[in-house]
């Protein structure tokens, strides 16, 4: 059985619990296997009903209050439990913050191996399951099998397949008889940055500043461009090492890694550091007074120019378009 970890935060599934189902769902369809779903949280029905209808057969849920906030010792403990009770051989997540924590934390209880990162998944010749991880920055792709690993835990790299709608089957939900472990770490307070933007591994678009960008102040700029486009606003490290925007923001490999439909980067170099989290977004456009720059390279739009001028430009003409549509 294919068992998918479906993450919510806040009462709201991700976008990536439905990547991952669709992953699982082809390698059950394949392998001609049971596809399941693993909830976790508190008041969970109206999300289990949801997932009920994306080729589950069943939404194993465990809904108490102490799984309300993600912690790992919470969500390892229930997770293990569901993959033994049901048998699970692999287990699918995000790769996100909280699904390459728990992949690990999983695997480990589990005393099994872990797929970290993977841009694909998919049935190998000889009946075990085969993925494909980015290696050295993105430069190579490594196709990674773990025969023997039973069950194999996945971690799948948001927005790496397409997400697609409901099946049109309807699976059931099944509320699963499992209690967390005690709680040795409880999260006291959640502390949000207070201006609300998309978040960045799940935007369609995205808008990263740089160096180029010359202090935080100037952001506001990016913001307003971003408020047209419904746009994340992202990070190089260097802004980040700055001081002008936090750590969440910054994309690369010591950052976070995304694929949006468009990525536009203002001010920034293109240093592999940085191409490595945002190479594989559809539409690269990028903008910058250097000609030069490494980032023209992977650019598919090139704007050689002041950002300081262009930008406002590009905010301008999307404002036009708005208010004629
Ligand atoms: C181990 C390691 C991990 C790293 N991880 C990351 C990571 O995750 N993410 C990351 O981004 N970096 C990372 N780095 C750092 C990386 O090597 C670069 O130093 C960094 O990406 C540079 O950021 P930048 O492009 O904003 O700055 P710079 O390289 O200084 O580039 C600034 C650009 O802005 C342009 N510019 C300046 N003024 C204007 C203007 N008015 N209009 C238009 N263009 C202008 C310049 O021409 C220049 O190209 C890492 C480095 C190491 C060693």
């Amino acid at each position: 059985m294919v068992l998918v970890f479906a993450e919510q935060r806040e009462g709201r599934l991700k976008k990536t619990a439905y990547e991952a189902l669709l992953v699982g769902y082809r390698l059950a369809e394949s392998r001609k296997t049971e596809l399941s779903a693993a909830l976790l949280g508190s008041g969970v029905a109206e999300m289990a009903a949801a997932l009920t209808r994306f080729g589950v057969s069943n939404v194993y849920t465990v809904d108490d209050e102490a799984l309300a906030n993600y912690t790992p010792d919470g969500y390892a403990g229930p997770l293990a439990a569901l993959v033994k009770q049901h048998d699970a051989d692999t287990v699918i997540l995000s790769a996100t913050a909280m699904g390459k924590d728990l992949g690990a934390t999983l695997a480990a209880r589990l005393d099994t191996q872990l797929l970290q990162d993977c841009v694909e998944v998919v049935p190998g010749e000889d009946g075990t399951v085969e993925a494909v991880r980015p290696v050295y920055a993105g430069k190579a792709l490594s196709r990674v099998k773990a025969p023997g690993a039973n069950p194999l835990v996945i971690t799948l790299r948001p927005r790496a397949v397409e997400m697609q709608g409901e099946t049109g089957t309807e699976g059931n939900i099944v509320s699963a008889d499992i209690k967390p472990d005690k709680l040795r770490a409880k999260v006291a307070e959640i502390v949000k940055s207070v201006t609300e933007t998309v978040e960045l591994t799940e935007a369609d678009i995205i808008i990263s500043g740089g160096r180029g960008m010359k202090g935080p102040e100037n952001y506001a700029m990016l913001e307003e461009l971003a408020r047209q486009l419904n746009a994340a606003v992202g990070a190089s490290r260097a802004a980040v090492d700055a001081g002008w925007r936090d750590h969440q923001f910054q994309v690369g490999q010591t950052g976070k890694v995304v694929a949006p439909t468009v990525y536009i980067a203002c001010g920034i170099s293109g240093a592999i550091q940085h191409l490595v989290g945002m190479v594989n977004s559809k539409c690269i456009v990028a903008v910058n007074k250097d000609p030069e720059a490494n980032i023209f390279n992977v650019a598919d739009y090139g704007i050689v120019g002041d950002l300081f001028k262009v930008v406002p430009l590009i905010t301008g003409e999307f404002k036009k378009l708005k208010a004629a549509s």
